[in-house]
């Protein structure tokens, strides 16, 4: 099947993912080809790991796993600690690597991937005991009286983390992070397309100290996740919603539990008041960052009717300017290449869909590239789109910005909320009390004012999405609570040879309590 058969396929759902990809889509399951999107030449050619490998890989985990737990807080810390200085003194080695299988400029890798790596092995060394620590419980129910009531938190055991290829060290790499932190052991299945900044990062952590076994990294395909989903204690996933709702389903069959991260089809929203020079450059700016290849960028926006002609003006202007290209070197380019030769598809596809029902392509509007040349899909800027259009309805992740005129705020909270997605958005106003209201009408997880997508660096701020867009957070206390089981404790130490409510029964007793319950409840007061 052509690439271009096998998107349409993969659209209309009769092909889910690379599971049931049909024999001879992929050519060889037993190796990897990585090749750099930007040039179109081979980078390394890896051996996989194949859905059979996964249960010893998992049972070498599980027994690696309580020697890794028993080192506490502190010793996991300390090979985390030393795993940030690694990042750091390796910017470089990271960097060539991502962009060499990303295709992505080396702003992107540095300064978003880089950074938030160094920055997350020092986050969850430092958070983890806070986080993690037992919790202490009080109860307002006299029946537990003098009881010492707490909540502990104990790693789950074996994480399986599968990852996309859009940011392989944060995406991929970046939830093995607080998963080791809190004591768990983790096999990685990086997407096929992205596989060396995960191996990369397993070498870090040998260097580093983590013991054997502790993080295993399994390249593969689609039915290797799906057998890792089988194995593990707890799934982590980022990617399509579509391959999300698979292993939530197969993961259901051991009732083991995931946390989804999915697509999204991110609103902006542009009041008539707002600074549209900072808009328009926040507006092309994340829409086309990392290629547009980011689950929360800004994917549409809305227009206030008085400053749509205004802010579309210098959205036009600033897009034109946009450099794209092999990103050679810091500074070469600003928007690199597609990573993922399918997604090239879906993004032509979305544009030609939007001129056929009548939109205007203002910029761009073209795939670019061939045979040995890489695959580029240019900065575009559409106009006079609207909701029969599938760049306004569906996950494009590409460089592409459609702006739709609204004529007030209702309409636009109206559109933002018309989406099976619910992952970020962003509203832009000066009038920061009004903006901060339209935010807290929009149904996402996480909503920017003034600002997008830098949410996510405040590794505190939990982030996750609503409707199909995830389940479960990363990020902030529950982002690292998920990796482990809770313990409720109650603990009695004084206590009569014989309480109130046991047997036998008496009558006495009995409306003793009940008027106590009344005396309690009766007026609908103590809860
Ligand atoms: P997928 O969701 O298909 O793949 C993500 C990961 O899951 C990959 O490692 C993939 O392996 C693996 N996988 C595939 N099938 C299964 C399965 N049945 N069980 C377990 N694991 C499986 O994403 P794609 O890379 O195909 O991208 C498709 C779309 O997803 C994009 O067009 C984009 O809209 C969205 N996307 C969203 C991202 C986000 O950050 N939320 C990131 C990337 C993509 P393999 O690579 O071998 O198929």
């Amino acid at each position: 099947m052509a690439t271009t058969e096998r998107t349409e396929a993969a659209l209309r759902g009769d092909m889910a993912s690379s599971e049931d990809a049909p024999a001879g889509a992929v050519p060889d399951r037993g190796t990897i080809r990585v090749e750099n999107p930007a040039t179109g030449q081979p980078v390394r050619t890896i051996d996989t790991i194949g859905p059979d490998a996964i249960p010893a890989m998992v049972a070498r985990a599980r027994a690696a796993q309580p020697g890794w737990e028993a080192l506490g807080f502190q010793g996991r810390g300390r090979v985390l600690k030393r795993a940030q200085k690694w990042v750091v003194d390796h910017a470089s080695r990271i960097v060539e690597t991502i962009v060499s299988e990303t295709g992505k400029t080396h702003e992107d890798a540095h300064v978003i991937e880089v950074a938030y790596a160094a920055n997350a092995f020092g986050f969850w060394a430092g958070h983890a005991p806070k986080y993690l620590a037992d919790e202490k419980v009080r109860s307002s129910n006299v029946f537990v009286a003098g009881r010492r009531l707490s909540v502990s938190y104990r790693p789950l055991g074996v994480i399986g983390i599968i990852g996309p290829w859009n940011y392989p060290l944060v995406n991929s790499f970046g939830d093995a992070i607080p998963a080791l932190a809190a004591g768990n052991a983790v096999v990685l299945k990086p997407s096929e397309v992205t596989p060396l900044t995960s191996l990369l990062m397993a070498e870090c952590m040998r260097e580093c100290g983590l013991p054997e076994d502790v993080l295993q990294i399994a390249p593969g395909y689609g039915e290797t996740g799906a057998a890792l989903v089988d194995e593990v204690d707890m799934v982590m996933f980022t990617g399509s919603t579509r391959t999300g709702k698979k292993i939530a389903e197969r993961a259901a069959r051991t009732l083991t539990p995931v946390s989804l991260e999915l697509g999204g089809k991110d609103p902006m929203i542009v009041l008539s008041d707002a600074d549209l020079e900072r808009a328009a450059n926040a507006a092309v700016y994340y829409s086309m960052q990392n290629g547009g290849q980011t689950c929360i960028s800004v994917e549409r926006v809305y227009v206030e009717a008085p400053v749509y002609d205004e802010f579309v003006a210098k959205v036009q202007e600033k897009a034109r300017k946009l450099r794209q290209g092999n990103p050679t070197g810091p500074g070469a380019v600003d928007v690199g290449a597609v990573t993922f030769a399918p997604q090239l598809d879906i993004v032509s596809g979305h544009v030609d869909d939007a001129r056929e029902h009548g939109a205007k392509v203002l910029v761009g509007g073209h795939a670019r590239g061939g045979e040995g040349q890489g695959r580029y899909y240019e900065p575009t800027v559409l106009v006079d789109v609207d909701h029969t259009m599938r760049a306004m309805t569906e996950e494009t992740f590409g460089p592409t910005l459609p702006i739709m005129r609204v004529t007030d705020t209702e309409e636009a909270i109206r559109l933002a909320n018309d989406s099976p997605f619910g992952l970020a958005a962003s509203v832009w106003g000066k009038d920061v009390a009004r903006a901060e209201s339209v935010a807290r009408r929009v149904e996402a997880g996480a909503v920017c004012v003034n600002d997008a997508q830098l949410n996510y660096l405040a590794l505190e701020l939990p982030m996750g999405g609503w409707k199909t867009s995830g389940m479960g957070v990363r990020h902030g206390a529950q982002g690292i609570r998920k990796y482990t089981r809770q313990q409720s404790l109650l603990v009695t130490r004084f206590a009569p040879k014989r309480d109130v409510h046991m047997f036998p029964y008496r009558k006495t007793t009995t409306r003793a309590l009940g008027g106590l319950v009344r005396l309690l409840y009766g007026r609908g007061r103590r809860t």
